[in-house]
């Protein structure tokens, strides 16, 4: 198995986001301001692909998904499917853990407006590719919205062509590894109706059917 190489936590790769962690240092003293590691065990089934930290989210707490408004959908959702135990603070330490799951972002440094560059994905792509080949049991990728979707296929070597972004849909990857998309749990999706907790724990159960089966 292949040990997974992370960024430094002083990562220098994508100038405008250090910049923008430097300003937030300097602003947010108290919050975490600095590449957010993933979150669960490495010998997870499944890992969940968000786009980058939150501003006020894991960017302040550090940990992905967490403080900010898309955290409640997806820590309920996890928690609903069994894929999480504990309690959901809205804290790194809030004691929550994930079950044969595991939460990484495919930028790991928080981008201005919630954007990150092509050249910041790219600068990021390899800790994701070390994190997949880190994972000796993944049968599951979760994309969280069409980034997270293009980002993974584009790391994984594979045409977006062939895997078009369909809210729900399940691709084959290998006989061994799916992909299945999910829009973005954001409070903007489901405030405009774009994504409900219907659809969102649909997605879900379309990935666990898959791998039970
Ligand atoms: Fe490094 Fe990724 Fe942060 Fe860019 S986004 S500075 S590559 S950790």
């Amino acid at each position: 198995m292949n040990a997974f190489i992370g960024p430094a936590a002083d990562c220098r790769l994508c100038p405008r986001l250090v910049q923008f962690r430097q300003a937030n240092q300097a602003a947010f003293p108290a919050w975490h301001n600095r590449p957010v590691e993933s979150f669960g065990p490495l010998d997870a089934r499944i890992l969940f692909v968000g786009l980058a930290p939150g501003l006020r989210g894991a960017n302040c707490t550090g940990r992905p998904f967490t403080g900010d408004y898309a955290g409640e959908l997806l820590y309920s959702s996890l928690l609903h499917f069994g894929l999480a135990v504990g309690t959901y603070g809205a804290r790194a330490d809030d004691g929550l853990c994930l079950k044969d799951a595991r939460i990484c972002n495919a930028v790991r440094c928080v981008p201005p407006e919630n954007k990150p560059s092509p050249a910041e994905f790219k600068n990021c792509q390899p800790f994701l590719a070390s994190e997949i080949a880190a994972m000796p049991n993944l049968r599951a990728l979760f994309a969280i919205g069409r980034n997270a979707h293009d980002v993974t296929l584009t790391t994984l070597g594979r045409k977006k062509s062939a895997h078009p972004f369909v809210h729900g849909a399940l691709h084959r990857l290998t006989e061994d590894l799916i992909l299945v998309d999910s829009y973005h749990c954001s409070r903007y999706n489901t405030n405009t109706g774009r994504l409900t907790t219907e659809m969102f724990h649909a997605a879900f159960r379309t990935m666990l059917e898959a791998l039970n089966n």
